[in-house]
């Protein structure tokens, strides 16, 4: 048998769609919990704490809103477990994770000769997933015409689609279910702890997920958060739903939810760790002391900074999510975006293409909110650029506009 060395991974410049880079204050408080069950009061208080801070997050008073532990995906499963098979959907998809999100949603509606004809796959006829162009977003018009053509059980969309950095239209995603009875299901991993909104303005939304590791920061592997209305527990309370670990009633009961009560006494649902209570506690307790509003407007400015930096160097942005920059390089460069991303990569900035057609290029600003941190990545995308040949781009002047942007705010 071979022993391998320690693993040791660098420090790389996080500089992608996600994850973000973690605050010290987080990897901290992961080292330095002590070790304890999770039945221990300290823990379980731990979890009642995040759970309140949650619904400050989500702006919701829904109940049953918490983490389930894992990735993004994982939360999404949660709410897509309440997808039975038969049940019709009308999912929506623009990029990479929505189309994924479509796969899930395609697989917990077949029923078994439809998974058969595709396991991985699968079509049932009952869902229908529309399908928007790359680098455009899903508008209220589209949902509506959609849902009043099927007259679904459930719609699904993503908040903000990271794959293509679009913003999908929430206002009319609510309003299109309210108008044709759809139970609304949101993909809201990229857009929770960045953009400022209230779940409980989105009634007819009854289902949220997101991830522990955009906006909310606490990546050692810990929560994904979920929240869900009452009309979404009562139709999984009175249909069941396909699994234990990650069913939505369930695996509240260890947040201290149950019977659709706050309870001050916990029960066991499965082993949370103290190091990951811990950790994603003091991330919560991070971006709420930063304020959602604060946030969000901070997100905004350092996004249009580098916006207009990539712009001053013949870039053409595609995106509008505040978080992170989705852009073709110039004419003179384009084909070459993945030889670009890779030789990034080599020197640990870690930036992305995207990974469904066409071929962009991804430059994330995940807990990057400071002018050395956007200077820093300017300055590295512009030697990046330099060495393949944009002899055109000015670097000096694009840092100069940068540092001026920031003055700017200090004055
Ligand atoms: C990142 C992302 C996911 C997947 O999250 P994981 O943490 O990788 O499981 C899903 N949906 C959207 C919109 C995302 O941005």
């Amino acid at each position: 048998m071979t022993i391998f060395p320690p693993l040791i991974i660098p420090e790389t410049l996080a500089a992608g769609p996600g994850p973000g880079n973690t605050d010290p204050r987080v990897l901290a408080a992961f080292a330095n919990s002590g070790i304890a069950d999770h039945m221990q009061i300290d823990v379980l208080r731990g979890m009642q704490e995040i759970k309140l801070m949650l619904r400050e997050m989500f702006g919701t008073k829904n109940i049953h809103t918490y983490g389930i532990a894992g990735t993004g995906f994982s939360g999404l499963d949660c709410m897509l477990s309440a997808i039975q098979p038969g049940d019709s959907v009308v999912a929506f998809t623009n990029g990479t994770f929505s189309g994924i999100d479509c796969q899930t949603i395609r697989m917990k509606a077949s029923a078994p000769d439809d998974l058969a004809a595709n396991p991985l796959q699968p079509n049932p006829e009952n869902v229908t997933v529309i399908e928007v162009p790359h680098g455009t977003s899903v508008t209220g018009e589209m949902v509506y015409a959609a849902l009043g053509e099927h007259k679904p059980m459930w719609a699904f969309m993503a908040h903000w689609e990271t794959g293509s950095g679009r913003i999908n239209d929430l206002q009319g995603f609510n309003g299109a279910c309210e108008k044709h009875g759809a139970m609304g299901l949101v993909d809201a991993v990229s857009s929770l702890g960045i953009a400022d909104f209230n779940a409980d303005d989105y009634p007819a939304v009854v289902g949220w997920a997101s991830c522990p590791q955009k906006g909310v920061l606490g990546l050692p592997l810990t929560y994904a958060p979920v929240s869900f209305s009452d009309a979404y527990i009562e139709t999984v309370a009175k249909r069941g739903c396909y699994t234990y670990v990650n069913h939505p009633i369930l695996s509240a009961r260890h947040w201290g939810i149950v019977d659709g009560k706050d309870v001050d006494v916990p029960a066991y649902h499965q082993t949370h760790s103290c190091y990951a209570i811990a950790s994603f506690h003091e991330a919560l307790r991070i971006s709420l002391t930063h304020g959602r509003a604060e946030k969000a407007a901070d997100y905004a400015f350092h996004e249009g900074v580098l916006r207009e930096a990539v712009t001053a160097m013949g870039c053409k942005v595609s995106s509008n999510m505040t978080s992170l920059v989705v852009l073709n390089l110039p004419d003179a460069l384009s084909g070459r975006e993945k030889e670009l991303v890779q030789g990034c990569r080599a020197e640990g900035f870690a930036i992305w293409p995207t990974l469904s057609e066409p071929v962009q290029v991804r430059i994330g600003i995940l807990n990057q909110l400071s002018e050395e941190s956007i200077k820093d990545i300017v300055s590295r995308f512009a030697d990046a650029m330099l060495n393949m040949g944009a002899n055109d781009v000015d670097k000096d002047a694009i840092l100069k506009q940068v540092k001026a942007r920031f003055a700017a705010t200090k004055a």
